[in-house]
């Protein structure tokens, strides 16, 4: 994966997020403007993942709030499960996909 892709997920997952956030605000009884927009920003936005990837990110949405989660100092912010130094590295510079062994969320290494 590139590190381009997964820009582009993690702004994918603000997205959906805000979108999420948006619905909330609705059932309140509040109008929510803008709503439409992000619709479409998220449609246009998921056009240019691949498939595979994209598909993989919704699995875990369905079930997940945040698909896409950081490693700091070789911990998963989603689990706090440790992470294997080597995976690190080679997420950084390899721009690999890991994902979490404990709970399957996708990874991205913060620096
Ligand atoms: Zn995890």
């Amino acid at each position: 994966m590139s590190k381009n892709e997964l820009e582009k997920l993690v702004s994918l997952q603000d997205l959906d997020l805000m979108i999420g956030e948006a619905k909330e605000v609705e059932k309140l009884g509040f109008n929510m403007n803008g709503y439409d927009e992000l619709i479409k920003a998220r449609e246009k936005l998921a056009q240019d993942i691949p498939k595979p990837l994209l598909a993989r990110y919704e699995r875990l949405r369905a079930k997940l709030k945040r698909a896409v989660v950081p490693v700091k100092d070789d911990i998963c912010l989603g689990c706090f499960l440790r992470q294997p130094t080597s995976r690190g590295s080679r997420g950084r510079e390899e721009s690999l996909i890991f994902t979490c062994e404990s709970c399957g969320r996708i990874l991205y290494w913060l620096d």
